[in-house]
């Protein structure tokens, strides 16, 4: 029976939020709790936000926007997101300072390595899909996709990601079907999916944050397996969302040092289900 709670739509952030801890997405998307920055971030907002500044400017005048420029809109996100007194936030001020001046490198880095690999057909494009077996539409955007038909996101992280991460992860893989369906437009029936072969291929661009920044690039051609899992997997969050299981994550799941997604949680300061804090 369907509720007044139940969204309407589930996006990938959902999903992929759900499949983190459902009690975080209880916290963050039923509760609609606020939760405070901490230096990464941040500092992955306001690249996030710059990069896009960047791309979609580059869609119109076929030129990147100069590292200055990039600052600007870094520098707004950040004044804007960080409470000026820093009340509540997690981290100290000169952990968010020594952050913030990782961040104009990586900036820098990104103008001269990143940014000029890539022409921008399409910029932060939405897209909205069903697939059997989840009760509402799939909805999100797109970051880039490129002139060639590659549908791209930008990352920036502590490490490089294993290099099997676009095997499981189902925010490339909602991009890509996204993409797709933008493409194929009529030629697919509601819910049904399109073979693995027109799938837009995806690739992810991780910038690792350091003062010596490198850049990791994993791309990914999907094919049945691929649909077969990572669509299963997104069904079954989805219907543990519709069917309200918010648990945390360790009360159903063995993780491997969960600990450690409870000490990089946005809610962990305030979550009694924290295993972080018995961790030490
Ligand atoms: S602190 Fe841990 S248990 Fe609590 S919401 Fe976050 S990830 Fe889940």
């Amino acid at each position: 029976m369907s509720t007044q709670n139940e969204p309407r739509t589930v996006s990938p952030t959902q999903l992929g939020s759900y499949a983190r801890c459902p009690l975080a997405y209880r916290y963050r998307f039923r509760e609609r709790r606020r939760s405070l920055p901490s230096p990464p971030s941040l500092l992955g907002h306001a690249m996030h936000a710059a990069m896009e500044d960047n791309f979609r400017a580059k869609r119109k005048a076929h030129a990147d926007l100069t590292t200055p420029e990039l600052e600007d809109t870094f520098d707004r996100v950040w004044d804007r997101e960080l409470p000026p007194d820093g009340a509540g936030a997690r981290g100290t001020p000169e952990e968010f300072s020594a952050t913030r001046e990782l961040g104009y490198g990586m900036l820098a880095f990104f103008v001269a390595e990143v940014a000029p690999g890539i022409r921008p057909h399409l910029v932060e494009h939405r897209f909205r899909f069903t697939m059997d077996g989840i009760p509402v539409p799939v909805v999100g955007q797109v970051d880039v996709v490129d002139m060639n038909g590659t549908v791209i996101d930008h990352k920036t992280a502590g490490g490089r990601y294993p290099e099997d991460y676009l095997d499981n992860d189902l925010q490339l893989f909602c991009y890509s079907l996204g993409y797709t369906f933008v493409r194929e437009g009529m030629r697919l029936r509601e819910g049904q999916m399109p073979a693995a072969r027109r799938l837009s291929p995806a690739r992810v661009d991780v910038i690792i944050r350091s003062e010596t920044p490198e850049a990791q690039q994993l791309e990914k051609i999907y094919n049945e397996d691929d649909v077969e899992r990572i669509g299963g997997k997104m069904r079954r969050l989805a219907a543990g969302i519709f069917a309200g299981e918010f648990a945390a994550f360790w009360m159903t799941e063995e993780r491997e040092e969960g600990w450690r997604t409870c000490a990089s949680c946005e809610f962990g300061d305030t979550c009694e289900q924290n295993l972080s804090l018995d961790a030490g």
